[in-house]
């Protein structure tokens, strides 16, 4: 397969070139992320290979599907930027449903552990012969609630991590799994009663901006919020005004609504022109890293061996194990148990 592979970084070639070969798959990386603009380069492809911040909209797929592309294979879990209804019936679209949840839940757990004890403050200050540890102080999470937003592979994998630091856990998730040992609430007591609040799920339209100024204003004073998940599950400007008037008392944010043009990029000589991304960097209780939570040698590994299968599956028309549709669950031909969606 001819596989056009969009927003391409050294370590993505790093760990699919062998893979690729083995496969004998063709790749042409571009260093550009597919987007309207950037589509025509896919002409003569049968497969695109994207990221989580390429633009997969109808006007994409119209342009791709133009260009005799057949495939979609997204190298990540979360397809919101994904237009599913303009696919249908055009261009299949596999997914890697999971790769490495350990490493995504563990990146949670960094960011709360630093957040709280002000690592990234701490670093800084000792790398300048500061010694000072005024304004690092933290609390015990031992015995402090944790409230999971979410309670799939990672969330649950998060979880885990919070009982092991003495923490209480609850959860919420719309489909709670009434095997475990999870103990759910609804999403307001969540709210009111979490000490730490860490969002594990979906960005879908009823998850974008959970946490608003409605839901900031129900929080505990001392509430850190963690996102690894996506950035749109959070109302920035409220977040903004939450930090600003002292009511959230800090933000771990692996993830950020407008991250596509920033995130994965060196801009340390450009000017940033984004002034709400700014004034989060500027706040010391705010640690951002740029959506690192998946990367792992472990998680890359399993990235390309499931995006080179899928690819390989599709060539040799086996079963399509990680397309999804807009109609799966209901009438497309996979749920009906045959090899594809349609
Ligand atoms: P998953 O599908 O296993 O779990 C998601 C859970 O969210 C499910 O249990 C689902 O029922 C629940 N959910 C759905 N709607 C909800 C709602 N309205 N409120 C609360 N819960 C809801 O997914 P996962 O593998 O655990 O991944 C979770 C998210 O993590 C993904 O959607 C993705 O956005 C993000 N992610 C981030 C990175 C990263 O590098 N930072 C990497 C991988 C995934």
């Amino acid at each position: 397969m001819r596989i056009a592979f969009f927003d391409s970084k050294p370590y993505d070639k790093t760990w699919m070139e062998p893979l690729a070969e083995e496969y004998s798959h063709e790749i042409k990386f571009f260093d550009y992320k597919l987007n309207a603009d950037t589509a025509v380069l896919a002409a003569g492809f049968e497969t695109v290979c994207v990221f989580v911040n390429d633009t997969v909209d109808a006007d994409v797929i119209d342009a791709l599907h133009r260009g005799g592309v057949k495939l979609i294979a997204l190298r990540c879990a979360g397809y919101n930027n994904v237009d599913f209804k303009a696919a249908y019936r055009k261009i299949h679209v596999v997914r890697v449903p999971s790769y490495s949840p350990a490493a995504v839940a563990e990146h949670a757990a960094a960011l709360m552990l630093s957040l709280n004890r002000r690592i990234h403050r701490a670093y800084v200050r000792t790398r300048d012969n500061n010694f000072s540890i005024n304004g690092l102080m933290g609390v015990d999470l031992n015995g402090k609630t944790a409230g999971i937003v979410g309670t799939g592979k990672i969330g649950r994998i998060f979880i885990d991590i919070c009982k092991g630091l003495g923490m209480k856990v609850i959860a919420y998730d719309p489909y709670p799994d009434n095997g475990t040992d999870i103990e759910y609430t609804d999403i307001n007591s969540l709210f009111e009663k979490s000490d730490i609040i860490s969002l594990h799920c979906p960005l879908t339209p009823e998850t974008r901006h959970l946490i608003n100024a409605d839901s900031l204003s129900r929080m505990r004073p001392n509430v850190l919020i963690i996102n690894t998940s996506r950035g749109g599950l959070i109302d920035t400007r409220a977040l903004i005004d939450a930090l600003r008037s002292r009511a959230v008392a800090g933000a771990g944010l692996d993830v950020y609504e407008e991250e596509e043009e920033y995130f994965f990029e060196d801009l340390s000589n450009e000017i940033l022109p984004d002034d709400e991304l700014a004034r989060l960097l500027s706040f010391p209780n705010v640690l951002i890293t740029s959506h690192q939570g998946f990367f792992t040698s472990e998680a890359m590994q399993a990235i390309a061996e499931v995006t080179m299968g899928n690819i390989r599956a599709f060539e040799r028309d086996e079963i399509l194990a990680n397309e999804i549709c807009y109609m799966c669950g209901s009438t497309c031909r996979k749920t009906a148990g045959e090899k594809r969606c349609f």
